[in-house]
């Protein structure tokens, strides 16, 4: 059986999914690596859901990704049966030039080294991976499939920020992430809604991270999403956008340094920073604190405004589409954030919001509002086919 593996690095964890290649894709395993560096803990099920590993490790048999990569590839080789044939990696930052996945070479990964700045708690944890595997097993086809690929079909208008032009040429520009999900949301759509899918749709992908994105004719023409994932919506624990002025006074008025800054942003704002309790979404809605009343009605408040902005930018709209965590689960966020659509005439049914079908609207909305779960891991193993196949 010929397999491809999915690896998706991030700073303390690395999540992987092994695909069986027979026709079509069948996800046999699911696991992931966290706490690495600090407390390792591997978990892994199969395609069933059948738990297959569940194990602790010392700190220093894990101090680092390469070490966890190698790891889960020896789990692996003892344990799973398959002919590995690639391996897809999941790469924040393809840069302007990536549009779609590309096969690694020591240059390619050279070429994505340079978007590190762009992306400094991302990029290297997603490269690690890639080098220990070049290094070990040269011969293994590996591919890297780019967060930003899908969005670099905007109008160089769009993805430009105010600021003189020479900027933009260095790389100080609009990218938008979360693409490999909003990819393979737009073909779903296209599948089971083929009439909507064609025309003017926003997503929403409202994870831990959370962006939304506009298609027009199944391809993404505007993102809430910028220059790094803090812009747009508010998240988990980043702050979404803000003003520049208050990161210059934070700087000039706080005397904070760029890591302290950088810190905040990403790590203490969003609904953590504005609870004071938590960054997930269940948790605050079971807690009755003024804090954690604020964070959601803030975050409802700014996927409303974000809606109008790339309603705006389709000139209408016929579709709004939830994924990720909050989106696939959660029916009460659902109604509170289509209530701030009423005005573009969306209205969802009670009924098949909470049961949280695939049309969740009225038949008579003039908007169509769905739930598409998403499958970056799948997305990445289809890229990963098709370029081998290719
Ligand atoms: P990631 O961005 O890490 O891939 P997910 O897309 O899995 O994350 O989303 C995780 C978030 O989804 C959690 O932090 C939580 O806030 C939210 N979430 C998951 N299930 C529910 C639920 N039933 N109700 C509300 N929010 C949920």
């Amino acid at each position: 059986m010929d397999t491809i593996l999915v690896v998706n690095a991030g700073s303390s964890s690395l999540k992987f999914e092994v695909f069986a290649v027979a026709g079509s894709l069948t996800r046999q395993i699911k696991g992931k690596m966290d706490g690495i560096g600090t407390a390792p803990h591997l978990t892994i099920k199969g395609g069933d859901g059948a738990r297959l590993a569940n194990e602790d490790y010392p700190r220093e048999t894990v101090p680092n990704l390469p070490a966890a990569m190698r790891l889960v590839g020896e789990w692996l080789r003892e344990r799973h049966e398959g002919r590995l044939i690639a391996v897809g990696h999941r790469i924040v930052h393809g840069g302007p030039d990536h549009m779609r996945p590309a096969r690694i070479n020591e240059k390619l990964l050279d070429g994505l080294e340079q978007y590190t700045p762009l992306a400094p708690l991302h990029q290297p944890s997603n490269l690690a991976p890639i080098r220990v595997l070049l290094e070990r097993q040269p011969q293994l086809v590996q591919v890297a499939c780019f967060d930003t690929a899908f969005h670099r079909g905007h109008d160089p208008m769009a993805d430009h920020y105010a600021i003189p032009a020479r900027y933009f040429d260095e790389g100080v520009r609009r990218y938008g992430f979360h693409g490999l999900s909003y990819e393979y949301v737009a073909g779903r759509l296209a599948e089971v809604a083929p009439g909507v899918g064609g025309g003017r749709v926003i997503v929403a992908h409202l994870g831990s991270g959370a962006s939304m994105c506009a298609l027009y004719q199944g391809r993404s023409v505007e993102s809430t999403l910028g220059f790094t994932a803090l812009d747009g919506l508010p998240m988990g624990t980043r702050c979404g956008q803000i003003d520049p002025g208050v990161l210059l006074y934070l700087l000039q008025q706080h005397g904070m340094t760029p890591a302290q800054l950088q810190d905040l942003l990403y790590k203490e704002s969003g609904l953590k920073g504005l609870s004071g309790i938590s960054n997930d979404v269940r948790d605050l809605l079971a807690s009755d604190a003024p804090g954690a009343k604020l964070a959601l009605d803030h975050f409802v408040h700014r996927i409303g405004l974000n809606a109008g902005l790339l309603a705006a930018t389709l000139s209408g709209l016929d579709a709004f589409v939830f994924t990720a965590g909050v989106g696939e689960n959660s029916p009460v966020m659902r109604e509170r954030i289509v209530e701030k659509l009423g005005w573009l005439g969306a209205s969802l049914d009670p009924k098949r919001n909470n049961a949280g079908e695939l049309l969740v609207s009225r038949d008579n909305s003039k908007i169509a509002v769905y739930v598409v779960p998403t499958d970056e891991e799948l997305m990445i193993a289809r890229h990963t086919l098709a370029l081998i196949a290719a």
